[in-house]
């Protein structure tokens, strides 16, 4: 499914009385937060972000047009029209908890072992502010391409980006978006070492593709389109007088600063809420008018591809 097609997808779904529940507080719901563990965002929280953004997008210093125009759209998201914006952190809470539900069926009627993987390529990185119309498109492909190469049928999952800093500016400050996503453990096994391959450490001591067990927490699902974005600052290692590691953590999340966050937030917005959604061999369908997330095998979709580029008759 191209792009545009998911992005209306994904606002018919979101529009639709079927929908409406993932903008309030029922399931699913979940446990996220690695050193301080928190119930996943309530709705009064996530419109208590939205207008954080807004007032942060009118800030005398970050005010333009272009925001402004951001600022109004968020505002005016409410439960009679929503804004659908890549940027609305009550749009973005829905679409996640949509992703959650879905992808948490299918993995239940799936008999597979999965596996969540973390890809971090250099295809991922990004200037602030971007000019880019799709912040995704060149890591998507990156992406694909390895998965091909690797024979990886069905990854699920979505971008995340955030921003790197060196406490001591050892490298310049960047964007970099990750993938965060889900996929049958014993492809995710052997595909690791072509994986490992096409996206190689570079500098900085990060791992660039990282493969866990997927341990059946939503947030282990929920994560690929987290809607708080960090400031990943990478601290020098301490060693105690004996060259032993004290300090092992390497980086610490911090908030965007304000600027990165209206900057990241026009990026979002200009991309969609449907750029954010990595689905390989993976599609959202309507069933009796639910939304269903369904596999569909690698051959199929090229014939799916074939009969659409085939003219009516
Ligand atoms: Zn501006
Ligand atoms: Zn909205």
């Amino acid at each position: 499914m191209n792009k545009k097609k998911l992005d209306k997808l994904l606002s018919e779904i979101l529009t639709s009385p079927w929908a409406s529940e993932l903008y309030e507080d029922g399931w699913p719901y979940w446990i996220q937060g690695q050193q301080h563990a928190k119930p996943s965002k309530w709705s009064h929280e996530a419109e208590r972000d939205r207008n954080e953004l807004v007032r942060r997008l009118r800030r005398p210093a970050i005010r333009c047009d272009e925001t402004e125009k951001l600022a109004a759209k968020l505002e005016a998201c409410s439960s009679i029209d929503r804004c659908l914006s890549g940027a609305c952190p009550v749009c973005g809470r829905a679409a996640q908890k949509l992703f959650v539900k879905l992808t948490h069926a299918l993995l239940r009627s799936d008999q597979r072992i999965y596996s969540t993987i973390s890809i971090v390529p250099r295809k991922g990185r990004f200037t602030l502010p971007s000019t880019k119309q799709d912040l995704f498109r060149r890591i998507r492909k990156a992406i694909e391409f390895a998965c091909d190469d690797a024979g990886i049928d069905v990854l699920i999952g979505g971008f995340d980006p955030g921003v790197n800093e060196h406490i001591n500016g050892a490298f310049a400050p960047h964007g970099q978006t990750q993938l965060w996503a889900l996929g049958p453990q014993l492809q995710m096994i052997s595909a690791e070492k072509i994986l490992r391959k096409a996206f190689p450490a570079k500098g900085a001591n990060r791992r660039t593709v990282r493969i866990e067990e997927f341990d059946g927490q939503l947030n282990g699902i929920a994560y690929a389109l987290k809607s708080d974005f960090f400031r990943r600052v990478s601290i020098p290692k301490a060693r105690d007088d004996d060259g032993n590691v004290l300090r092992r953590r390497d980086t610490r999340n911090r908030d965007l600063r304000v600027s990165q966050q209206c900057d990241l937030a026009l990026a979002l917005d200009r991309a969609g809420l449907g750029s954010r959604l990595f689905l390989r061999g993976a599609e959202i369908q309507m069933e009796d008018a639910e939304p269903r997330l369904t596999l569909v095998t690698r051959a199929r979709t090229a014939r799916m591809t074939k009969a659409r580029d085939r003219p009516p008759s």
